[in-house]
């Protein structure tokens, strides 16, 4: 997009967008949901979206969560969405394993939660690490060695409040003592709403903390990498043109469209104030934007 200011979503071009988009991607988080509470009126919009044949795509940052355990959360709210409508980042780290022959006698070390240990599974692959190795500890004194599986050939990285610093050495070992190893990022958000009344670390501190240690970038899977977006234009044979990705951050969801070719919706219900959205230190402009999802309908009468 060329520099132009976020257009508010009104009625008239409301329904052009509509007319213009076959499927709609939605983030998650400050989207569909605020941590476990259900946005006002996102069931009876993505209703009307079906009805009218949209295509609906859910893509979510947040890796604690496999599509499983996403698709329960979204039954729990009352939304019937299956789980390939699902791309999740712990998905997509055992996705990007799988389409780049991760070769099935190696292993991959999880410093995450437990959806990205059920998603590398699934995809076939051994998994080490993740929760399990939260309880964890390390006594350094001078006689400690610390061992290592050999066969580690990716380490991948997301969320993890139980960081300790038995999960930082196994990860570190992994990738300084084998240079073709992996090091894969679920995602690099700064931060992320753990709580109501708060924001916590998010995945890309523990992200950070390997880079740091390590000296390597990592390859990452989340968006607004294009990683995601290519699995699942591949898998549904849309075209990006006729896509909306409809988000509340800036920096991932926004850009993980423009970076794509999408039309953009921006929405105030999660992080993004309209301040932010119009501070001249902020680059990245939506091609609209509207206080919640909910909006649409309000806005083609429905
Ligand atoms: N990662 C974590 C751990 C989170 O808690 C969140 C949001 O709560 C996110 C990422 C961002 O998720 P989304 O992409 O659905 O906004
Ligand atoms: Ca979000």
């Amino acid at each position: 997009r060329s520099g132009a200011a976020a257009e508010l979503l009104c009625g008239v071009n409301a329904k052009a967008l509509l007319d213009s988009v076959d499927a709609f991607l939605f983030d998650c988080d400050g989207v569909i949901w605020k941590g476990d509470k259900l946005i006002d009126g996102v069931s009876q919009t993505l209703d009307l979206l079906r009805s009218k044949g949209k295509k609906l795509v859910f893509v979510t940052n947040n890796s604690t969560k496999s599509r499983a355990q996403y698709a329960n959360k979204f039954r729990s709210l009352g939304l019937s969405v299956t789980q390939d409508e699902i791309f999740s980042s712990s998905f997509a780290a055992a996705m990007y394993l799988k389409v780049n022959h991760f070769p099935p006698n190696k292993k991959a070390y999880v410093i995450g939660g437990e959806g990205i240990l059920q998603e590398l599974q699934l995809a076939g692959f051994t998994a080490l690490g993740g929760p399990e190795d939260g309880e964890k500890r390390v006594q350094l004194k001078s006689s400690c060695f610390f061992e290592h599986d050999k066969n580690v050939g990716a380490v991948v990285v997301g969320l993890d409040p139980d960081i300790n610093y038995y999960k930082l050495q196994y990860g570190t070992l992994c990738i300084r003592e084998n240079p073709g190893c992996l090091f894969i990022a679920t995602n690099c958000d700064s931060v992320g709403h753990m709580t109501d009344l708060q924001e916590w670390p998010g995945a890309g501190c523990m992200v950070g903390a390997i880079c740091g240690s390590t000296g390597r970038e990592p390859i990452v899977v989340g968006k607004p990498s294009t990683f995601m977006m290519e699995f699942l234009l591949q898998k549904f044979h849309m075209s990006p043109s006729r896509m909306c990705m409809v988000g509340d951050r800036l920096d991932t969801d926004i850009l993980f469209g423009q970076n794509a070719g999408c039309k953009t919706l921006l929405v105030l219900s999660g992080v993004t104030t309209e301040s932010i959205l119009g501070d001249s230190s902020n680059s990245i402009q939506p091609d609209y934007y509207t206080s919640k999802v909910s909006d649409i309908l309000k806005l083609l009468g429905e």
